[in-house]
This record gives C-alpha cells, sequence and structure tokens, in this order.
C-alpha cells in the first residue's frame, strides 16, 4: 500500500506497481493497447531481444508539481530518441504519439505511486521494445513487443547533493567508433558492466570513458553524458559514440539562459587540468558533480573541486532543472507534460 512507501528512501530499483501497458506489432501493424497487471511478459524463447540483443529502452520521469499537477519531462524527446534507436537496430520504430500515449497511461493508471510533492522522489518511466520473432539465423525480427512499465525511486542524493570521484581506464571501451553508443540499446549496458564494477570495487562511482577511436577525447561517463564549466563556458564532448542525452541538452539551454557560451566539441584528457567544475547528467541525478578525476593508467589525479564542494554553475544549472519538472518556476521552454 502506498500508505507504507518511504518516499525518501526508496532506492533507484523496481517497486510493484498496479499497471504496465504493451503493445504488439505484428501482421504489418501495432495493436491495440493492452493494460496489465503482470509483471512478466512471455515470449518465444527464441525471441531476437534474447540471442541478438534487438532491444531499446527510454527513461523518464514523472512529478507531483508544488500545485498538485503532475508532469511528464520532455517525454516526446524520448519517444524520439527511441525512434531513432529503434531504426539503429533495425527494430519497428513506435511512433511517436503512441509512445507518448502509453507512457501517459502507464502513469495515470499508477497515480498512487507518484510520490508527493517535496519528498524529492519521483515516478521512472521505463519504456522498452523487443524483437519477439523467432529467429536462430542473424536476421531482425517482424514483431515488436513495446511496454511500459513505472515505478517510483528516490531521490538521487541521500546524504545531500555532493561530488563523486570518478576514473579514466583506458582497458575497456563501452561501445565502437560507429558502432551503437548513440543508441539507447540493453547491448551498450552489457558492455559497460566489467569497467563499471572495476571503477565501483576501486572506490569510484563511475568510468569517464575515452573516445574508442583515438582515446585521446573525453567520451560518457558510465551511462551518463560530461561535461565541464570552463571560462564561463559550459563544453560537452561531441562524438558519434555518445548518447544524445535529453538532461544534457536541457543543461545547455540552461547555461545559454544564464548567460553562458556553449561548446560541444572534443575535449582532451590534458583539459582537465584547466576546468572550473566538472558533472555527470543524466535523467536519474540531473546533474552528479565530480570532485576528482584520476588517471589510472597514468596515476595522474585531477583535482576539478577545490573546497570539496559541487560548483556554483552545477548547483544552479541542478537547481534549475528540478524547479521546472516540479513546477516552481515557469516552463518557459515548454518541456513539461501536464497529465490531467
Ligand atoms: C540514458 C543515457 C544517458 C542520459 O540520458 P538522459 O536522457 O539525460 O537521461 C546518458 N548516457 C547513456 C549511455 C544513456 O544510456
Amino acid at each position: 500500500m502506498t500508505e507504507e512507501i518511504d518516499w525518501a528512501s526508496l532506492p533507484f530499483g523496481y517497486v510493484p506497481t498496479d499497471y504496465n501497458v504493451r503493445c504488439t506489432f505484428r501482421d504489418g501493424k501495432w495493436g491495440e493497447i493492452e493494460v496489465t497487471t503482470s509483471d512478466t511478459i512471455n515470449i518465444h524463447m527464441a525471441a531476437t531481444a534474447l540471442h541478438y540483443g534487438q532491444e531499446l529502452f527510454e527513461g523518464a520521469k514523472a512529478f507531483r508539481g508544488k500545485d498538485g499537477k503532475i508532469r511528464m519531462f520532455r517525454i516526446e524527446e524520448n519517444a524520439r530518441r527511441a525512434y531513432d534507436s529503434a531504426e539503429g537496430i533495425l527494430m519497428e520504430p513506435v511512433p511517436e504519439e503512441l509512445f507518448i500515449k502509453m507512457c501517459t497511461m502507464a502513469v495515470k493508471l499508477n497515480e498512487r505511486f507518484i510520490p508527493p510533492y517535496g519528498s524529492g522522489a519521483s515516478l521512472y518511466i521505463r519504456p522498452f521494445e523487443l524483437g519477439i520473432s523467432p529467429r536462430v539465423g542473424v536476421s531482425p525480427a517482424t514483431e515488436y513487443m513495446f511496454v511500459v512499465l513505472v515505478t517510483p525511486v528516490g531521490p538521487y542524493f541521500k546524504g545531500g547533493f555532493q561530488n563523486t570521484k570518478i576514473c579514466i581506464m583506458r582497458e575497456f571501451d563501452r561501445v565502437a567508433p560507429r558502432g551503437t553508443g548513440r543508441f539507447k540499446v540493453g547491448g551498450n549496458y552489457a558492455a559497460s558492466l566489467r569497467a563499471g564494477k572495476m571503477a565501483h570495487d576501486g572506490g569510484y562511482s563511475a568510468v569517464l570513458f575515452l573516445d574508442p577511436k583515438e582515446k585521446k577525447y573525453l567520451d560518457e561517463c558510465g551511462p551518463a553524458n560530461f561535461y565541464a564549466i570552463k571560462d564561463g563556458k559550459y563544453i560537452t564532448p561531441a562524438s558519434e559514440s555518445i548518447l544524445p542525452s535529453i538532461t544534457n541538452m536541457s543543461l545547455q539551454q540552461l547555461a545559454r539562459d544564464m548567460g553562458l557560451d556553449v561548446e560541444c566539441r572534443h575535449i582532451t584528457v590534458d583539459e582537465l587540468d584547466t576546468i572550473d567544475e566538472a558533472a555527470a547528467c543524466g535523467t536519474a541525478a540531473v546533474c552528479s558533480p565530480i570532485g576528482q578525476i584520476d588517471d589510472l593508467d597514468t596515476g595522474k589525479k585531477y583535482i576539478i573541486s577545490k573546497d570539496g564542494k559541487p560548483g556554483p554553475v552545477t548547483t544552479a544549472l541542478y537547481n534549475k532543472l528540478n524547479a521546472i519538472r516540479l513546477g516552481e518556476e515557469p516552463d518557459v521552454h515548454g518541456w513539461n507534460t501536464i497529465i490531467e
């Protein structure tokens, strides 16, 4: 029962909710939307999702605002990105209207799991698509299942907004130079797990991956984008192997609104010596400020935060984006979808 949920201490995990919604593509068309209470799916054991990685997913959040209204943040961007991911691995793309409709339904149907305003918690929306046709030879499916599940998640920063330490490691790549890095597909995550575990075992929150071709430029920070603040500019890596983060895109706009220049370009490892702030960004945390970056191969330590506290620009961006998502500040860019 929702009365028993301790919103503030919820982990980023799976809490069962009442319903999820599904739709199947078969015989060349998407069928009826199904609402179900079951949290298991029944698919063929030879489904392409299971053997050949035809799987994509998205991550978004819904919030209970200051005015009591429910808001989804930039869900149409998730719909667009899922469409690109589907095309990237030859899956049937989910039409954007269907994607948004099903996310809206999943949120509404589970309204009692939307954490109250002020709790710091939110309702995480996880849409995903699977190739379900049986195949033994390598080829794309002709049938697909699209599912939207939602689950309440607690605040990312349980001990307050604080710095983390990350590391650079050249032993592993998350993705290939012209591979699937810019698509949100499960295979990329499988490829990052070993590096991530080594980082965690070493006391780091994530790996700052270098570009997989030259190992010269910064790429992604674990499952998040990376940005830095340098001389009053917001700089973030530009590369074909980076997943286009909606949070990063939003922070760039907010940085411009604050009068900062934004540069999307290569950032060399050496340049870390010259930056004022750094952070990882994504839906889960918004910004996760980085205090220190250790290069495990050279032994060099980049101390980004001199006083051990998150920098002023990152703090301002973090507060601004959260305020917009919660309806505390005007949504001048039209990022929220209000669910009536
Ligand atoms: C989802 C994801 C991000 C963050 O994207 P947001 O849209 O901001 O949540 C960054 N990098 C990778 C690899 C991702 O899968």
